[in-house]
This record gives structure tokens, C-alpha cells and sequence, in this order.
């Protein structure tokens, strides 16, 4: 067994944080790790925090076409 193949948990780019991430979720073809949807869920909407993080998956999931 090649522990070091199995061991490398696939990771993404988080678009919030924009660091490769092993755990987290996906909403609509983005991805977003753990800490952040943790983030999103805990901040106040009029947070500049939280205005951040929806600018953040607004700029991942809107393709530039329509821009
Ligand atoms: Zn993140």
C-alpha cells in the first residue's frame, strides 16, 4: 500500500479564501472549505466580512461573459 498515494486528500481552491482545501462544500460550481462556510453562516449580512465573501462567489461563479 502506497500510504502517500492514499494520504493526499483531494483538494480545491476555496473561492473565498482562495487556498487549496481538502474539506468544505459546493455551491453551484464553486467550492468553499469548511472555515468559510463556517464564516458565512456566523456573520451578519451587514458585515463587510460577509459582503466579502459574497463579492468573492460572486467573482467565482458569474462567468465573465457576462460582465
Ligand atoms: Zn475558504
Amino acid at each position: 500500500m502506497d500510504s502517500a498515494a492514499t494520504k493526499k486528500v483531494m483538494e480545491e481552491i476555496c473561492v473565498v479564501c482562495e487556498q487549496p482545501r481538502g474539506k468544505g462544500i459546493h455551491l453551484y460550481t464553486s467550492f468553499i472549505c469548511r472555515d468559510c462556510e463556517k464564516d458565512i453562516t456566523s456573520t451578519d449580512t451587514k458585515d463587510p466580512k460577509y459582503i466579502y465573501i459574497i463579492n468573492q462567489l460572486k467573482k467565482a461563479s458569474i462567468p465573465e461573459i457576462y460582465s
